[in-house]
């Protein structure tokens, strides 16, 4: 995840927020309004517009005061419930917390041991409200995959919005084969 070039020069922390901006100029392109809760999606396929527009809702919550970088998820569990997340900094940069782990967190905080993962949105926004290519950081695929190896992730890349299924965002996983099936 550190793979991206600096987005801002008050981006300390871009490494943090699983920012993967490999194409900027092209991401800017899409500039879609002046903050997150303007920018509409667009060009979605693949996964459901709602689920989407969501991360671009919660992105606007995102606590990025180190790297205005803001980072918004919303995922779809197996129940059909949405859960959202966005990234929360700290003045101790490794404090900071993804906002796809977020959002996960918050859907087994509310359906238990049993959240299983559907689908999940990732959407970025620079200080000027404008989306950023963003991939999920190594930590949150791991994440990702716990709850649904299957499980849809859409993001805005170098070319556009795409899905892909977890596991395929994170070949030769780490799997505890001891651990007991649930
Ligand atoms: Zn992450």
């Amino acid at each position: 995840m550190r793979e991206g070039r600096a987005l801002s020069p008050r981006s300390p922390t871009r490494g943090m927020t699983c920012i993967n901006a490999r194409d900027q100029s092209r991401a800017s392109a899409r500039k879609a309004g002046e903050n997150a809760h303007r920018v509409s999606p667009q060009g979605i396929s693949g996964m459901s517009k709602d689920l989407r527009a969501a991360a671009v809702q919660v992105a606007a919550h995102a606590y990025a005061r180190y790297s205005n970088f803001h980072v918004g998820a919303a995922l779809r569990s197996v129940s059909g419930k949405v859960y959202t997340g966005c990234n929360v900094e700290n003045a101790a940069y490794p404090l900071a917390l993804c906002a796809e782990r977020g959002a996960i967190s918050a859907a087994v905080a509310a359906e238990g041991a049993a959240f299983r993962l559907q689908a999940i949105a990732v959407v970025a926004f620079d200080a000027n409200g404008v989306a950023q290519a963003v991939t999920p950081c190594g930590a949150c695929r791991q994440v990702m995959v716990e709850f649904g190896a299957d499980a849809e992730v859409g993001f805005d890349s170098a070319d556009g919005w795409r899905t892909l299924p977890a596991a395929d965002l994170l070949p030769h996983r780490f799997i505890l084969r001891e651990a007991a099936p649930n």
